[in-house]
């Protein structure tokens, strides 16, 4: 049994209470134990602020980026090793293993150009100056400084390599320390990263620091030059949200949380169309990956009333190809949930959603005697407007097809209905069309995604997170924002106006930053 350990202040630390067990997903044997209890989180969090925080600080953007790019070469070399872990501990295929590992080390080579191109100042200038006096000796310029405190960031199970270090590689590049706090159930993987990113050697004593199991009194400890970035369920991002002393200090927070993210299938898109081969390919790769653990997956998918029979067959026989099986088998697409606790919820979702559906295919009956295996599960809406659709987020390969009318005024009021989400994808060649369903429900989304024949064939998937996009969105998905380039600093800095003299100001604060 591997006990993973919390990193804090420069040492390794068991924790003194009753671990959590951490179990393969796939067999239900125990191979990993968990426990934070009795690490001291103000310790923790003043070891940050004092040795971690200086040390970033007196580091320039390209000295901070050439760290990241070594921590992104650094865990690159444990590849395999990493993907074996994932496979056991979070039920991954070895492609939904690569999908969080290689996305932890991409972001991190990411960030690392990014710094790269900022040079040789450890802070942004934030547009251009401007005159505020009569004449031009009186002047302002806003600049973007890294706050003095520490970046905590408490993480969901679902990718437990890629989650960490996207914001890692954000606030290390602000020249912010950071605290890590991965999700439980997965914390095997996060635990490793954490392990090779501290034997590296590469980064500065404090820079990183590791909570492996609860987040104990971690909070309460915080002050107003910390933040707190979250991801993982809307419940826990609220109770985070409404944390006395986090108010009390006017503690930054940025929530990433559930989304019913969206395709809209338009009414011009013909069967024969490389936009409907996409559609088909994207919505069960959505579905399917990371066993539909991903918080852009596709949850609702509309499709005009008149294409439904003939849409939900072509979506069916895609799925019924998806070979669902144990980890470690090559011909596996998908594996089993990460955990008992996913595994009841999914069950217990789908069982909801079909008070309101039929089963096209799958349910929530369990494939195996052992592990946490349900198939692909795709249901037909009775009533594409009945709240649960809408409401409840079913974190697991399962998603729902809505009949609507094809207008894109019914497209933008039913996909709004989600009350705020992470990603939505269209298709259709009809540009008019498309441009007004984005105008209706951009205000509703982090990012909208737009598939015609024009493009099919060099996109990238609308579940895809890049680094230089924004990642999040407002109302149900949390109100954050992450990633977006350069953009994806502004966090972990304080934005400040200078004004006085232009001589002085210009000089030292002056210049665009590059985005
Ligand atoms: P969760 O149950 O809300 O947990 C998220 C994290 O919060 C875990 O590390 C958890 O620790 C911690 N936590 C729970 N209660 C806490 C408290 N009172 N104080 C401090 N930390 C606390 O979510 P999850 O099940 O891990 O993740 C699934 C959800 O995440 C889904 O709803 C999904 O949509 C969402 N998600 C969103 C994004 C995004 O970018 N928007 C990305 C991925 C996932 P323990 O594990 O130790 O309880």
């Amino acid at each position: 049994m591997i006990t993973c350990k919390s990193y804090v202040g420069g040492q390794w630390r068991s924790g003194t209470g009753t671990p959590a067990i951490l179990v393969d997903a796939s067999t239900e044997e125990p191979i990993a134990e968990v426990d934070a209890t009795g690490v001291d989180m103000a310790a923790a969090l003043a070891h940050g602020r004092e040795v971690g925080g200086p040390a970033l600080r007196a580091l320039s953007f390209a000295e901070r980026g050439a760290l990241l790019k070594a921590l992104s070469g650094a865990i690159y070399e444990h590849r395999e090793e990493l993907i074996d872990l994932s496979r056991t501990n979070a039920g991954c295929t070895r492609g939904d293993a690569k999908f969080d590992i290689d996305g932890a080390t991409g972001t991190l080579a990411a960030y690392a150009s990014f710094g790269r191109k900022l040079g040789d100042r450890g802070f942004l200038s934030d547009g251009d100056g401007l005159q505020l006096g009569r004449t031009a000796r009186f002047w302002g310029q806003h600049i973007r400084v890294p706050r003095h405190g520490v970046g905590v960031h408490i993480n969901a199970f679902n990718f437990p390599a890629w989650g960490q270090m996207e914001k890692v590689a954000c606030a290390l590049l602000a020249g912010v320390p950071v605290i890590e706090k991965p999700g439980t159930s997965t914390a095997l993987v996060a635990w490793r990263v954490a392990e090779i990113v501290v034997e590296s050697g590469i980064l500065p004593e404090g820079a990183f620091q590791f909570i492996c199991g609860s987040a104990g009194d971690l909070l309460d400890h915080m002050r107003a030059q910390d933040t707190l970035a979250f991801t993982g369920s809307s419940g826990t991002g609220a109770k985070l949200r409404g944390h006395a002393n986090l108010i009390a200090h006017n503690v930054p927070v940025n929530l990433e949380c559930d989304s019913l993210n969206s395709a809209v299938l338009g009414a011009d898109v013909d069967a024969s169309s490389e936009t409907f081969d996409l559609f088909l390919q994207n919505v069960v790769q959505d579905m399917t990956q990371k066993t539909g653990q991903k918080c852009t997956a596709v949850r609702r998918i509309f499709v005009p009333a008149d294409r439904v029979e003939e849409v939900s067959a072509e979506l069916v026989a895609a799925l019924g190809r998806i070979v669902v099986g144990l980890p470690s088998e090559r011909e596996s697409r998908m594996g089993p949930l990460a955990s008992a606790a996913q595994f009841a919820d999914v069950r217990a979702g789908i069982d909801q959603l079909l008070q309101s559906s039929t089963a096209l295919t799958g349910g929530s009956a369990p494939l195996r005697d052992k592990g946490f295996f349900l198939a692909p599960t795709l249901l037909l809406a009775k009533d594409a407007d009945a709240d649960v659709f809408h409401s409840d987020e079913v974190f697991g390969p399962v998603a729902s097809v809505l009949p609507y009318s094809g207008e894109a005024s019914e497209a933008i009021r039913l996909v709004n209905r989600g009350g705020g989400g992470l990603v939505s994808s269209l298709y259709s060649n009809d540009a008019s069309w498309a441009e007004e369903v984005v105008q209706g429900i951009a205000p509703w989304h982090g990012r909208v995604w737009v598939a015609n024949d024009r493009m099919a064939s060099q996109s990238l998937p609308p579940g895809m997170v890049l680094p230089n996009m924004i990642h999040g969105g407002p109302g149900r998905a949390g109100g954050g924002e992450e990633l977006g380039g350069v953009r994806g600093l502004a966090f972990y800095q304080q934005r400040v106006a200078v004004q006085g003299f232009k001589g002085t100001i210009h000089s030292a604060f002056g210049e665009s930053a590059p985005e």
